[in-house]
């Protein structure tokens, strides 16, 4: 049903982008935003990514899908600097397939040309087990995107494979916590491997991003362990564009309870 679904979705305009705010432990800013894939079938209804992007993959689609996102972002990052909303930089999630094409680099840097997009504002999430397969291309695209200036997240940190002896080859930038760690923070095991996580971040150099965020007290457990920035429900869910805009002049506004808690 999703394959057949797919097909000719992205023509009949059935996807739209979120954004999901990243906030600075220290202080409370926007520091940045994560782009996430939204499918809305004119029966089906909202078919959450995790539901298509693997049949996306075995079919093929996700090529024309992953070219639109990357567009869309740019596009939106562009429409957001002119029209002086915003310049934060914004994350979109490569899928396995993309980082195995060897057209990625030049589809990125064409379409950042296009937009007239800063490279330092696009940051790219992969997880680790998109590293297992092809090790070595794997490292070297990503090696390339790093080059031009592209910043490198290693997403859902702590599920997949992870292995220390890539992770200090890999040189990525930023280190996102599975949300699935930050969620059982109540539990002493979750919090000695958060800690655990955040030592070996601050060792390497990369910068720390916690999600899932939904409580304060979680929050305040990050914050006070060096987790530079976080993301979750406790600031904001995914956004459409205009709703975001209107949640980032808000926030500029006022301090909300939640930033209050963690500014
Ligand atoms: P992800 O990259 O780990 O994205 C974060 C997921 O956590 C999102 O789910 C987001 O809505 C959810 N989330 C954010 N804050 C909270 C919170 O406080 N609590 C809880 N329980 N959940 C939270 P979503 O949007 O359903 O996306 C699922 C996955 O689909 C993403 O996981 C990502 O791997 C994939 N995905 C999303 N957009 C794209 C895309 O454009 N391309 C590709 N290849 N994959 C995408
Ligand atoms: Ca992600
Ligand atoms: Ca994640």
């Amino acid at each position: 049903t999703i394959e057949d679904a797919l097909d000719g979705a992205l023509a009949r305009r059935e996807f739209h982008l979120e954004f999901q705010p990243k906030i600075g432990s220290n202080g409370g800013d926007v520091v940045g935003a994560e782009v996430l894939l939204r499918w809305v079938h004119p029966t089906m209804g909202f078919i959450p990514p995790d539901m298509f992007i693997q049949t996306a993959e075995e079919t093929g689609y996700i090529e024309s899908i992953s070219a639109w996102v990357l567009d869309a972002t740019c596009q939106q990052m562009r429409t957001w600097m002119d029209n002086g909303v915003t310049d934060i930089p914004l994350a979109i999630n490569l899928s396995s397939q993309q980082l195995q094409s060897p057209e990625l680099i030049a589809t990125v840097t064409n379409t950042l040309r296009r937009h007239n997009i800063p490279p330092e504002n696009l940051e790219i999430e992969i997880t680790e087990s998109m590293l297992i397969d092809d090790f070595e291309q794997a490292y070297q695209r990503l090696k390339q995107l790093r080059d031009i200036g592209i910043k490198i997240a290693l997403d859902d940190f702590g599920t997949g494979y992870s292995s220390l002896s890539y992770l200090h080859k890999l040189e990525v930038d930023v280190l996102k916590i599975d949300r699935s760690f930050v969620g059982s923070l109540d539990t002493p095991q979750s919090k000695t491997i958060v800690q655990s996580i955040m030592t070996l971040a601050k060792t390497l150099h990369l910068s720390m991003v916690g999600e899932g965020v939904e409580t304060v007290e979680q929050a305040q457990f990050l914050r006070a362990n060096g987790c530079d920035e976080m993301q979750g429900w406790l600031f904001a869910k995914s956004l459409r564009a205009e709703d975001f805009e209107q949640w980032i002049a808000d926030s500029e506004a006022m301090s909300t309870a939640a930033r209050l808690a963690v500014a």
